[in-house]
């Protein structure tokens, strides 16, 4: 391990004019968006931290309180400052009659209608920790009613974690709560987490920054809000799904309308429309920044053509009627030809940005050379809300040339490289050694190429992932793109990177997954997951075929391993299997928590085995485990 060079360095020069040039770029002046993001509000906790029964901090905004000072330090580019200073605000809100928002409880909102039997929780958060707090807040000033019905605005996690801290399993059994989800909920929730979670979860770290220290030299902001909680995460599955493009339901008392948006910000996402409320809840696909085609925490890329089409016929069909739009993160929009103009841009942001891509590269122009050339057209610059907070004009722009033409750029010289680290020692042999390189990489820090001195640092790292002096050059280079970037991911992730790379250990690297989610696992991804941690080496030269029945769900599948492969057939068996495996669901949901060893499981009669036992012990040993500890700024240092 290194030692800890640990000290955070004060911004350049350089980066200080950086950010100085960005105040004269952009309408500083323009306040409305503070006014929006006050408007309404009724009333918060005096203190902004939220726990778990054991006592850990699950959410807090009191490390932030150095954002109370209006000018950005240099340290911090002062667009971004803007926009958290913007996520500063949270409490509940008022946003039209029977309308209201909980906000800054969580990197997310949670809208809550109020019905006429109750009330309707539009996405209850991320932990159950934060989704209750959010809750009592509303109850403590609105006063106590029933939860009539949970809607989810689509699958992602921020949106749905903190079901079971809102309502209860047994009142959904007893029908007297309803869940609305888009069609698909169940299927993209386990799908996006599942087969790539590990290296998700890892990543997710550079991408939200909540690992990292708050401060001016630290993480400020996530864009689409402060940070994400980390508190219990639950999953009660939806009653109902929309599966119509629009459908139109009365949930408690409460005419909405619900039109499908598939392939946007989420696999499976819907805007809704409350006509008698004139107010339009468009999920996660306009909010105030500019957000991910892809992010950087890896993903498989979202259209944003489609993106942009959905919005145009929700602004088309439903926003002429609306007094007021918001969504799932950030603040509302209130007046008709405001939010008018508001849709129109968000629309023509990603538009522009999917049709300018791919004009560039009917051009010719690969993906690093349009994310170098691609910049907003004068009438978007200036609009806060498209501002690159989150997303990046940049890595969409190279997201969208993945969606059509993948990784490679056509370049045969760019087909077969070698690998980081035997690439890295033969370039730093040709530039003369690390001294040579590094002596270099100081000049050019000096003159502010930062971008450069980071690309050629790591470079030398990875050939020499010892070499203190790379190391910290590596980290100081990272550390100022940090501090001048406009985007809070970009920013995390710089920052997260200097920070690993002068040795400081991440310490807390994720949370196992949740048990709701697990258990929600249809069998066939859980025999994906299977397939995704047979270790290829260690199958070689094995073969098996493996029957397995579920009888409480009458599920039967066939597994075969041949060729260092597992596949499987549902509804089937073979009549040679070489054994038969037989588990209720529940057997299966507690071996895959842990929460039960397989020799327990055996011993008690709930995994019972025909045929040779020794096949299923002989597959499980050859299985991987997988661990969040891996290396990402220096080359793995243990073995895979
Ligand atoms: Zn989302």
């Amino acid at each position: 391990m290194m030692p800890d060079h640990g000290e955070r360095k004060d911004a350049t020069p350089a980066t200080a004019r950086h950010n100085h040039s960005v105040l004269a770029e952009l309408p500083f002046d323009d306040r409305q968006d503070f006014a929006d993001a006050a408007r309404g509000f009724i009333a918060s906790l005096p203190e902004m931290t939220l726990k778990r029964s054991d006592g850990r901090v699950v959410y807090s905004l009191t490390d932030y309180a150095f954002l109370s000072r209006s000018d950005a330090p240099d340290t911090v580019n002062p667009s971004l400052w803007r926009q958290a200073r913007l996520n500063m605000h949270h409490g509940l809100f008022q946003v039209s009659e029977r309308i209201y928002q909980v906000r800054g409880f969580d990197i997310s909102n949670m809208t809550i209608i109020e019905g006429e039997r109750g009330i309707i929780v539009i996405d209850p958060l991320i932990s159950t920790e934060t989704a209750s707090a959010a809750l009592e807040l509303y109850c403590r000033h609105r006063g106590r009613k029933p939860v009539t019905a949970v809607i989810y605005s689509h699958s992602h996690v921020v949106h749905f974690g903190g079901v079971r801290g809102v309502i209860d399993g047994a009142d959904v059994a007893a029908g007297n709560v309803i869940i609305i989800a888009p069609d698909r909920f169940m299927e993209e929730v386990t799908k996006e987490n599942v087969l790539a979670g590990t290296p998700m979860v890892r990543r997710a770290m550079f991408q939200f920054g909540a690992t990292l220290p708050k401060g001016e030299r630290a993480q400020v902001d996530a864009g689409l809000g402060k940070v994400t909680s980390r508190g219990t995460v639950t999953l009660i599955p939806p009653t109902q799904t929309i599966k119509e493009p629009i459908e139109v339901h009365r949930i408690d008392g409460i005419e909405m309308l619900f039109q499908l948006a598939p392939d946007t910000e989420a696999p499976c996402e819907m805007h809704m429309f409350y006509p008698a409320l004139r107010a339009l809840n468009l999920a996660e696909n306009a909010t105030h920044n500019l957000h991910n085609i892809y992010p950087i925490r890896g993903a498989q890329v979202r259209d944003a053509n489609a993106w942009a089409k959905y919005l145009n016929e929700a602004r088309d069909r439903f926003a002429r009627n609306a007094d007021v739009v918001f969504a799932q993160h950030h603040w509302p929009i209130w007046g008709n030809a405001r939010l008018l103009d508001y849709l129109a841009k968000q629309r023509d942001a990603y538009k522009y940005l999917h049709d300018q891509t791919l004009r560039l590269m009917n051009h010719g122009l690969t993906a690093a050379e349009i994310a170098e050339r691609l910049t907003y057209p004068n009438s978007l610059a200036r609009e806060w809300h498209v501002r690159g907070y989150y997303g990046t004009i940049s890595h969409n722009a190279k997201a969208v040339y993945q969606r059509y033409l993948g990784w490679y750029d056509a370049n045969p010289a760019n087909l077969n490289p070698l690998p980081p680290r035997a690439r890295s020692r033969k370039s730093l042999a040709y530039m003369g050694g690390a001294a040579a390189a590094i002596s270099r990489a100081r000049a050019d820090f000096a003159a502010g190429e930062y971008r450069w001195v980071a690309d050629v640092m790591s470079q030398v790292v990875f050939a020499e992932p010892d070499n203190c002096e790379a190391r910290e050059l590596c980290a100081d280079a990272l550390e100022q793109l940090g501090y001048q970037a406009e985007s809070a991911t970009w920013r995390n992730a710089y920052l997260l990177g200097a920070q690993e790379l002068r040795g400081n250990e991440t310490a807390d690297k994720g949370t196992a997954r949740a048990s709701d989610i697990v258990r929600s696992l249809t069998l066939e991804l859980f025999f994906d997951l299977l397939a995704v941690r047979l270790n290829g080496d260690k199958a070689a030269g094995r073969s098996m075929v493996i029957n397995w029945r579920f009888p409480d769900t009458g599920e039967r599948y066939v597994l075969t391993l041949e060729n260092c492969a597992l596949t499987y057939l549902a509804e089937r068996h073979h009549e040679d299997a070489e054994a038969t495996v037989e588990l209720d669901r529940s057997t299966l949901n507690g071996l895959m928590l842990r929460e039960l060893p397989l020799p327990e499981a055996m011993e008690k009669g709930l995994v019972r085995i025909a045929g040779d036992a020794a096949k299923l012990a002989e597959l499980f040993a050859i299985l991987d485990d997988f661990t969040m500890a891996f290396e990402v700024i220096e080359p793995l240092r243990r073995k895979s």
